[in-house]
């Protein structure tokens, strides 16, 4: 027997997403428990996949089935396709394993032509509305499978409205409608050659081709590169028989969440249209009503709807994001879909859910995606600051920016990809706009409601997001918006806050962001459950204080070149770099004793009982001196301008040095434990003010725990005199002091000799800490400003790497090398502690491969520390939720 390529809804279940897509298989699985929906078949992605597979042919068998399957359809509905009398119309919608909304194609109406027009104009006895649904049909068809152009109906349209002298669509009557009929099949036989197809079961095999094909239009391959959807699932194809939400006052369309996507409050959200069909809502063309309102006009409805989205909820036990339609006071459940969410509201959800009793904390935990908690560690508005409000518009997703205002999606990538802060003001937004909402800060929308496409897109990607701002007129030919007399240009700056729906002139100050009591909870059950402690990147009191805020459970690096940079300290900085001799750059680094000393008194004292881990001086020198063509510059105009002698020289005597220090490739030049091999003192002086600050806060009765972290490690000797060194010193202070301290020394693994000889090198140290941006440039052999900035957005287009490697770790390649290291460096030493400190440190899939290798902690930025807590415990509970929300 072939395979079975089409599935009725009876035969589906909701486990059979990869077989019939999401939609499909929620809307078997809904029809299986009783719900009202309406009949129809899914053609499975595996006739997708087929399809492709012979070259865009319909797979062998696929027709028949449809056909046979569709008999089984006029049986039940009690309506046959193509009916002269009594007609069946479908609706033709693509469904792939994970939602991708509005990336792909829908038919609505499918199966009218003359003839069953004329027979629904009978049964319906509203000739208006058969008629527009006729010429919307052709228009639709016509776009999605044969490919015309929109404006080439919407002319058309345009042409008669103005012949009648009227605005509206609405205001034409039936006889317009049959004219505008004739005026689209006239466009069709022009542009194609053709006549429009009259055949009803011509017209859906022409549909399922053009839902397969759709998988690979551009706005849709775009997304899936986006949301890290595989290439390869294909599209299924869902054809259900349609109901009508446009037949008069008692029918009917909207779309609404079980709670609340934006804020994750318990209460239905969601929007309504009366007498209106299918996307309407969705298009955002005309502002529908809130939810709550269809209580009061349709109070039996309304409770019904509630009933059955308490249903879905405990069935799915999870939010759902329903899609409904009302055709003459009978509901009717067209969709449902886990709801997506902001990350303020997948918390809230998640941890009330738990409350509830629907789903466990495990569970909770693994609802909450990682990398989506970004948006709530971003700054808003300061409630403080005093600002103008132009215009309002509705919050469709939280978050405040600021940026300079762009109307087109392709000038918004264009500045946005340069470095420019964009906010992309659109009159409403389609999936063509994606690449510029992705480039800019935040989106402003002058129509269209809380889940039009702005809206939608704008959340799950993060961006603050303000839709539906009526006040603001928006002029494209002439780049610019009109609110209340206000004219504000493309480049004018603006602010909007996405929580409140306010639009600013300019910019406003903004503030940093703190945990919600939900979102606290979230993390104390991620930290019950995780095994890696989470560590912070900080190298200021202040950052460790936010660190510790965070809940990092000690710092895993503190990068001292930073102190060594401050304005204050530069000049003395220098002093030492230039001396000629040791005992002048021994006197200078006296000055910098007590000043570094400082330095860590402080964040040792900020984060009392926990262990920071101080990374000795890494940048090579001459990062410290000015710039040599800014000194030729400076000599020669003093020179020209008859400048005092002395400074000449001195300037001179600075040039020569930075000339002596200059390398060819910095990267891999004289930095690291390398300045410590060649100058000892510097790490001398850098272990002397750790341990002083350390025997200043014993004594002060303070809990500090340094250890001495020697970077750029190649070989077990440079550690094994470093380590000595640090040692010999560490104990002279305990005696000087007479007090006792641990003693802990350990090195960076970022080079890869160090990570293939770690088990000599584990021998010399009491902890490795996988410094992974240099092992990822060093391993790939990529400099990583290079390579960002010139050819890596070429490897990742032209898939040869599906990441940024300095952003996700590269696990098959520079993973591997830090699996070797923690192996053999725990064969050597068992005590060794082992984590990482660079930048994939913050990153959830990164995280999760530390976690199956076994390190001891992760260390990453402050403001990623609570993603870090998550997604360690992600980890630890097997990385899957039950219900995914992708
Ligand atoms: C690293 O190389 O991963 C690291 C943390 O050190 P830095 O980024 O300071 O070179
Ligand atoms: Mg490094």
């Amino acid at each position: 027997m072939g395979k079975k390529y089409v599935y009725s809804f009876e035969e589906g279940k909701a486990d059979m997403k990869g077989l019939l897509g999401g939609k499909g298989a929620n809307l078997a699985e809904m029809t299986n428990i009783g719900l009202p929906v309406p009949t129809g078949i899914t053609v499975t992605t595996e006739a997708c996949n087929d399809y492709y597979a012979q070259g865009g042919k319909m797979p062998e068998g696929l027709e028949a089935e449809i056909k046979e399957k569709m008999v089984g359809l006029e049986a039940k509905i009690g309506k046959n396709f193509g009916d002269a009398a009594n007609p069946l119309l479908l609706s033709i919608r693509s469904g792939a394993k994970f939602s991708m909304p509005g990336m792909m194609d829908t038919i609505l109406n499918l199966g009218l032509n003359d003839q069953t027009c004329e027979a629904m104009v009978k049964a319906t006895n509203n000739e208006r509305f058969v008629l527009d649904c006729y010429r919307r049909f052709i228009q639709m068809f016509s776009g999605v499978v044969l490919g015309l152009e929109h404006h080439k109906f919407e002319s058309v349209l345009d042409a008669q409205k103005e012949k009648r002298g009227v605005h509206f669509d609405t205001e034409l009557d039936a006889d317009d409608l049959r004219e505008v009929v004739a005026a689209y099949k006239k466009v069709v036989k022009r542009e194609t050659g053709n006549d429009f197809p009259e055949d009803p079961m011509q017209q859906l095999l022409l549909a399922v081709q053009a839902v397969f094909g759709s998988w690979n239009n551009q706005r849709a391959i775009v997304y899936r590169r986006l949301n890290q959807i595989p290439d390869d699932l294909g599209t299924a194809v869902n054809i259900q028989s349609m109901v009508f939400g446009n037949m008069g006052e008692d029918c009917g369309t909207g779309v609404a969440f079980t709670r609340n996507p934006s804020t994750g409050e318990k209460a239905l959200y969601g929007e309504y249209l009366i007498n209106a069909q299918g996307e309407d809502v969705v298009a955002g063309i005309r502002t529908p009503q809130p939810i709550s309102k269809l209580q009061e006009e349709m109070p039996v409805i309304y409770q019904q709807f509630v009933d059955i989205c308490k249903t879905l909820e405990q069935h799915y036990q999870n939010m759902q994001d329903i899609e409904f339609t009302i055709e003459k006071g009978k509901l009717y459940i067209l969709q449902t879909r886990h709801g997506k969410r902001t990350a303020n509201a997948a918390i809230k959800i998640a941890v009330e859910m738990a409350a509830e009793g629907l789903i466990d904390k495990n569970e909770a935990v693994l609802r909450v995606e990682p990398g989506a908690l970004d948006q709530l560690l971003h700054r808003r508005i300061d409630p403080a600051a005093k600002f103008e409000v132009i215009a309002k518009g509705l919050p469709a997703s939280p978050g405040a920016a600021s940026g300079t205002v762009v109307f087109d999606a392709d000038e918004a990538e264009k500045q946005g990809q340069s470095g420019q802060k964009v906010v992309l003001v659109r009159t409403e937004t389609t999936p063509d706009d994606i690449h510029g909402i992705v480039a800019a800060q935040g989106v402003l929308t002058s129509r269209g409601g809380m889940t039009s496409h702005a809206a939608v897109v704008a959340r799950g990607m993060g961006k603050p997001c303000v839709c539906g701002c009526e006040a603001i007129k928006i002029n494209y030919a002439e780049k610019l918006f009109s609110v209340n007399g206000t004219v504000v240009r493309e480049g004018d700056t603006v602010s909007i806050d996405g929580a409140t729906g306010q639009v600013i002139l300019g910019t406003v100050p903004m503030i940093d962001p703190e945990l919600s009591p939900e979102f606290q909870e979230l993390l104390g059950w991620a930290d019950d459950i995780r095994t890696m402690a989470v560590r912070a990147n900080a190298d200021t009191p202040e950052d460790a204080a936010k660190a510790r805020e965070f809940g990092a459970e000690g710092i895993g690096l503190c990068r001292t070149e930073h102190m060594f940079m401050a304005q204050d300290r530069l000049p003395v900085v220098q002093e030492m770099i230039l001396a000629e001799t040791l005992e002048d750059r021994e006197a200078a680094l006296e000055k910098l004793l007590p000043v570094q000393q400082g330095d860590f008194y402080g964040i040792l004292k900020a984060m009392e009982g926990f262990p920071v881990y101080i990374r000795l001086l890494d940048p090579p020198l001459h990062e410290f001196l000015p710039n040599i063509e800014e000194l030729v510059v400076e000599i020669t105009e003093l020179k020209c301008t008859g400048g005092d002698k002395n400074l000449i020289a001195e300037k001179e005597e600075l040039l020569r040095k930075v000339r002596q220090l200059h390398e060819f490739n910095p990267m891999l030049g004289h930095r690291g434990c390398r300045l410590g091999v060649t100058f000892p003192e510097i790490y001398a002086m850098q272990v002397k003010a750790i341990y002083q600050a350390t025997a200043q806060l014993v004594k002060e009765g303070v809990d500090a725990e340094p250890e001495v972290m020697i970077p750029l490690v190649i070989h077990v000797n440079e550690l094994k005199m470093l380590r000595e060194q640090a040692v010999e010193i560490a104990k002279a202070v305990q005696q000087e002091h007479g007090i006792d301290f641990d003693i802990h020394i350990g090195t960076m693994i970022e080079l890869p000799r160090a990570a293939v000889t770690a088990d000599e090198i584990a021998t010399q140290a009491d902890f490795f800490s996988f410094g992974t941006n240099d092992l990822t440039q060093t391993t790939l052999g990529f400099s990583r400003d290079d390579a960002e900035g010139k050819f890596l957005p070429d490897y990742i287009n032209k898939k040869i790497l599906t990441d940024n490697p300095f952003v996700v770790l590269d696990q098959a390649g520079v993973g591997k090398l830090v699996k070797l290291g923690t192996d053999l460096g725990r064969q050597a030493n068992p005590a060794l502690k082992v984590g990482i400190c660079g930048e994939h440190g913050g990153e959830p899939s990164s995280i999760g491969f530390c976690h199956r290798i076994g390190m001891n902690y992760v260390s990453c930025s402050p403001y990623r520390v609570p993603i870090a807590r998550l997604a360690s415990a992600q980890a630890a509970a097997g990385g899957e939720s039950s219900v995914s929300t992708k």
